[in-house]
């Protein structure tokens, strides 16, 4: 079977750092390099407030923007709440199901669908975010938590949503800890991932695009880049440092999939 090649995709959580003035410096202290390596999709994520100051930074540069969640309602009496209707337009990829959205915020997987879909309904593309924590994966039950995370998170999508799709397999005890997944460990559970894509979307999902989240550094990441099912990472803490950033997506150019 002849698929389309998965053209890598790297995308910075900047999480609840960067004000404005910060985020501002940060994008510019990246742009011009970021935007060496068209052959990898780069996706700058700042907190809410900050995104239409990147915006006007990355201008017409080869690097999208994303934001950290989206509410599934489009407007009305939800305090604080940002919308995907909002987003539209500002956006081109929102992250959503992040664990710390799921762990911190209590989000499920059913509110994770609606957000996915109204996402989808809106233009945007969701990076959806699955992963388990410390206690499932020694108990074994890293296969059953993701795969239930896919089917709960993606419930209801049709063909052309689900291409629009990326996921990012994020272990909950690797984000944040400075112990990443080995590359092995990354790829069993990517290949997993796909796995059960086909089995709910058919062959599209040769298409689509899975990122490893979870601790990468411009030291590990080269070695999970290379793993046939993994097609660039969700990076947390070193998408706050320049040098780092642009160092792993250095690492990820030349690393398409077919
Ligand atoms: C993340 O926030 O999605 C993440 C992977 O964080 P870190 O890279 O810091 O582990």
């Amino acid at each position: 079977m002849v698929t389309a090649a998965r053209r890598p995709i790297v995308a910075g959580n900047w999480k609840m750092n960067t004000a404005p003035t910060e985020a501002r410096a940060l994008a510019l202290a990246m742009l011009p390099q970021l935007s060496d390596f068209a052959g990898v999709e780069s996706v700058l994520c700042p907190p809410f407030l900050s995104l239409t100051t990147v915006r006007e930074v990355l201008a017409d540069a080869p690097v999208k923007l994303g934001a950290q969640d989206a509410f599934d309602v489009d407007q009305g009496a939800y305090t604080g709440a940002v919308s995907a209707a909002m987003l539209a337009g500002v956006v081109d990829y929102v992250i959503l199901g992040h664990s710390e959205r799921r762990h911190i915020f209590g989000e499920d997987d059913a509110l994770i669908a609606r957000k996915t879909q109204a996402v989808l309904r809106h233009g945007l593309a969701p990076i959806v975010c699955v992963g388990e924590r410390l206690e499932e994966r020694d108990a074994n039950r890293t296969a059953e938590v993701v795969r239930g995370q896919l089917r709960g998170s993606l419930a209801g999508l049709n063909a052309d949503q689900f291409a629009r799709l990326v996921i990012a397999y994020e272990p909950v005890w690797a984000i944040g800890t400075g112990r990443a997944a080995s590359a092995e460990q990354a790829q069993e559970v990517a290949a997993l991932i796909r796995a059960e894509l086909t089995r709910m979307f058919g062959n599209a999902a040769a298409a689509t695009r899975v990122q490893y989240g979870g601790s990468v550094t411009p030291a590990n990441s080269g070695a999970i880049f290379v793993q046939p099912d993994i097609d660039g990472a969700l990076v947390g803490g070193a998408s706050l440092k320049p040098d780092d950033f642009v160092a792993i997506v250095e690492n990820c150019a030349g690393t398409v999939k077919t």
